[in-house]
């Protein structure tokens, strides 16, 4: 990554675990097979606009950022792009419930994300680094005496790189002029850069397409419309694909000239990464609608299918004003360390833990409340491995969160793509709360099945 400080190092390395850590193979196989059904069900909420509106209804006048996404979907839908080329590239983690080392190991969805999912790039990089280390050495059995030996034919392949690369390609080919380019929208002075490169020459070296890279300021003053169909233009160049890595968060909005791109581009004939409608999908009231009983089960046509992805949900409440939402907030005022409380935002840092939720259920009104959702905390088992961090390594005692992400190219009649497209382990030390790597709190990670 690059380094915040200019009088120091340009760069940093990601913080890595020196060893893969143990997954239970069944788990990962599990998480696997469910991500094309996620691919399915974000695109099938995000098509149908009445559910839509009367699931971002309960965000009015409680969450302004969601609020203000959900008013671009309702502006784009009254004049929409011609585009119907939509891709998504998710990202659905999972942790394992095991709350004591006796009890089987469920796979437990912490979310899904829909925008602006990182770490493809790193990610296949620390998994041939730690392919690379199990060839070399004599591997090692070093991370803890209770753990398995790792051997390199537990480690699964893993190319998510090469899956973003082929489904941006394959929207860029959809899309049909030979000349454009794919928009990467970037934060200013981002860190996570070469996760973003890699992805740049991948993408070039594949399909021969091209990538700029522009934040939302920048777009705002460059981009524009051409033509009746509203084709995108930064300059003399045409746009094809607009891929999000910022615009998940309000500070990537800190004035209007950046809704004023946000609008542009989902008005505009590129395709986008997500649409819009994609993000809505992937909120944590989504989530939290979804889960209750008989929703899910309208989005997915087979009985198994919905069956298997709802294996994966924890519990997850309101925190409204209905029956369930009081329920909820009692429960969670008597026991809070058995749940997170969640804002409706990305990117780690946000939620809430532990005896810290009853203090903020106490000083939020019941208005200011529906912003959150509550959610039944996940216990996953404790092991120990290494922890590198700005070249220091720490062994500590350590837990995992599986992400797999998932390509989706579609054109409304036929989905080009629909791929679980590799995975990333973040591993965190136990005693910390938050998962995300760029946050500060966990570090880039590769399973090893057991
Ligand atoms: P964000 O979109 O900010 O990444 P998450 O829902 O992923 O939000 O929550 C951030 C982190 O908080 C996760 O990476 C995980 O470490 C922890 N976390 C979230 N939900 C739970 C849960 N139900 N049980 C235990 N830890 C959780
Ligand atoms: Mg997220
Ligand atoms: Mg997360």
């Amino acid at each position: 990554m690059r380094a915040r400080n200019a009088d120091g190092p340009l760069a940093v390395h990601a913080p890595l675990a020196l060893f893969p850590s143990p997954y239970p193979r069944e788990c990962y196989d599990l998480a696997l097979q469910l991500q094309p059904h996620f691919n399915n069900l974000v695109d099938r909420i995000a098509r149908d606009s009445a559910f839509l509106d009367q699931v971002m209804a309960r965000l009015e006048g409680v969450d302004e950022f969601t609020w203000r996404l959900f008013g671009i979907y309702r502006r784009v839908r009254a004049n929409p792009s011609a585009q119907p080329v939509w891709m998504g590239f998710h990202r659905s983690d999972y942790m394992l419930h095991k709350p004591t080392s006796d009890s089987p190991g469920v796979l437990q969805q912490v979310e899904i994300n829909t925008i602006s999912s990182a770490f493809p790039s790193l990610s296949t990089r620390v998994s041939e680094l730690h392919a690379h280390l199990s060839d070399r050495t004599q591997f090692f059995n070093a991370s803890s005496s209770s753990t398995p030996d790792i051997h390199r034919s537990a480690l699964p392949a893993n190319n998510p790189l090469a899956g973003i690369a082929k489904a941006l390609g394959t929207a860029w080919t959809l899309y049909g002029a030979p000349s454009s380019v794919v928009l990467m929208v970037v934060q200013p002075g981002e860190h996570n850069v070469y996760d973003q490169r890699w992805i740049e020459y991948k993408l070039f070296d594949t399909f021969g397409a091209k990538l700029i890279r522009k934040t939302l300021a920048e777009i705002a003053a460059e981009a524009k419309h051409v033509g009746d169909s509203r084709k995108l233009f930064i300059g003399e160049t045409e746009i094809a694909v607009v891929y999000f890595r910022s615009g998940y968060a309000p500070g990537d909005h800190p004035t209007e000239s950046e809704w004023t791109a946000r609008l542009v581009i989902e008005e505009s004939y590129a395709v986008k990464c997500p649409p819009v409608a994609y993000q809505l999908a992937g909120t944590k009231k989504m989530q939290q609608v979804i889960a209750a009983p008989g929703v899910l089960e309208k989005f997915v046509d087979s009985p198994e299918i919905a069956a298997l992805l709802r294996s994966s949900f924890t519990g997850l409440y309101p925190l409204d004003e209905s029956a369930e939402g009081v329920a909820a907030y009692e429960r969670a005022l008597e026991s809070p360390r058995n749940f997170v409380m969640k804002p409706q935002r990305e990117g780690g840092g946000n939620n809430v833990y532990g005896d810290e939720i009853r203090a903020k259920l106490l000083e939020l009104s019941p208005e200011e409340r529906k912003a959150f959702i509550l959610m039944d905390v996940i216990q996953p088992p404790p092991f120990k491995n290494a922890l590198v961090r700005r070249g220091s390594v720490v062994t500590a005692d350590v837990v995992s969160e599986l992400g797999i992400y998932g390509a989706y190219v579609t054109d409304g009649a036929t989905v080009h793509v629909n791929e679980a497209a590799g995975h990333l382990l973040r591993t965190k030390t136990s005693d910390s709360n938050e998962g995300g790597v760029a946050a500060g709190f966990a570090v880039l990670d590769s399973p090893f099945l057991v």
